[in-house]
């Protein structure tokens, strides 16, 4: 095979000189890479921001897994990845070749970091590989999508998670904790809300209907959608929500902000917010004897929290260390994971009930 990769490029690299002897070096270190075998194997599809920023970096300290390959369907983007974190040749693929992956053992987890309508065929692609799947949020643009993707893993026999970072993350582990433990008593009301004030590409996919199967709400709501699901532990039955657009040219195809009221069966009810016009992190919970709450709810880190006994106080985690972690540990001990397709699911479920009552402007059965 000649490419820009191959041992024949790689001694015609060297005969150029000392120049070229630390690029060469680099990818003979990364040819004779071996499999830790104490880890498994990760190769994230899409190498857009989320896999630049976080996904990769938190792979160098993943302790049951490691970054193993790239799927990329922008060749500049190859060498890149393969140079920064050496991965070898044969485990980079682009989305036409993507299913020989099937033959490749160092590959154990397949982690689809695409636009959201692409979580459906690559998760699909890699189940039939043999591969266990992490699919980012939110799971896919409708609940059949999901529902297609469930079954295909259980068809292979393979597990299936959501990248469901915060089910990780010490503070909103502690606000589940007093919600479901009643700690204050029984949640009464919880007001959360998510976005972030767009400034991208106006043609990029997060604004195109079919791509992304809905603006802030899919993107942003479904922190909040998780939050109140996790705080109460209990599922909404209903729910009414509008929708406010002020600039209808950027937002033609998809929502920018959704006001979301949504009924649990204990009486607690969630007023969520989710936009793309505004900055929002929260999470409050009024409980029976007292509040508590997190600014900054959704980030990667810098939460802070309140409960009636002071301020909350955690040491800084890296989330999506712990979330790869974990599933990598459920595959090698055979273990459910905390956040299944099937939680992934429930939240476009809700998701699909919340358009239905925007369309409606009436209440609606989830
Ligand atoms: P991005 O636009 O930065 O990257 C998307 C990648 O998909 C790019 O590499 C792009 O080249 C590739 N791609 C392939 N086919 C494409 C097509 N037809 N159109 C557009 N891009 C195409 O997006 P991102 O911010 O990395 O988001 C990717 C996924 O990760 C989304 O599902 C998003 O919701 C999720 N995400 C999750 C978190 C989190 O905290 N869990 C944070 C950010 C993004």
């Amino acid at each position: 095979m000649t490419n820009k990769y191959s041992r024949r490029g790689f001694i015609k690299d060297i005969s150029f000189g000392a120049a070229a002897l630390t690029p060469a070096l680099s990818y003979l270190a990364a040819c004779s890479s071996r499999k830790p075998k104490d880890k498994l194997g990760v190769a994230l599809v899409g190498l857009g921001d989320y896999s630049t920023s976080q996904l990769g970096p938190a792979l160098q300290k993943t302790k049951n897994c490691y970054l193993a390959g790239v799927v990329t369907g922008t060749p500049a983007k190859e060498k890149i990845w393969a140079d920064r974190y050496k991965i070898p040749h044969k485990n980079i693929y682009n989305y036409q070749n993507f299913d020989n992956i099937c033959s490749n053992p160092d590959i154990d987890i397949v982690y689809v970091v695409l636009p959201v309508s692409m979580h459906k065929e690559f998760t699909i692609r890699a189940a039939k590989a043999g591969k266990h799947v992490i699919s980012e949020k939110p799971m896919a643009i409708s609940v059949t999508d999901c529902e297609e993707m469930i079954s295909a893993c259980r068809k292979a026999g393979k597990k299936l998670s959501i990248g469901y970072r915060l089910r990780f993350d010490p503070y909103n582990k502690e606000m589940m904790r007093l919600g479901q433990q009643k700690v204050y008593g029984k949640p009464v009301q919880i007001d959360c809300a998510n976005g972030f004030v767009y400034k991208d590409d106006p043609n990029a996919w997060r604004l195109k209907k079919a791509m992304a199967g809905g603006g802030g709400l899919m993107d942003m709501g479904i922190y909040c959608i998780q939050s109140a699901r996790y705080v109460t532990g209990e599922e909404p039955a209903y729910v009414t929500a509008r929708e406010e657009k002020t600039k209808p040219e950027l937002f033609s195809e998809v929502d920018e902000t959704v006001h979301f009221d949504l009924e649990f069966p204990s009486g607690c009810l969630a007023n969520g917010t989710s936009s793309f016009n505004m900055e929002l992190s929260s999470l409050k919970v009024k409980a029976e004897k007292g509040e508590y709450g997190l600014a900054h709810a959704y980030w990667y880190s810098g939460e802070e929290g309140n409960t009636p006994a002071g301020q909350m106080s955690f040491l800084p985690v890296n989330q999506q260390v712990l979330q790869m972690d974990d599933f990598a540990e459920c595959v090698m001990r055979n273990k459910n994971t905390i956040v299944p397709g099937e939680m992934g699911l429930e939240d476009i479920r809700i998701v699909e009930a919340i358009y239905r009552s925007i369309a409606s402007g009436k209440r609606e059965r989830i």
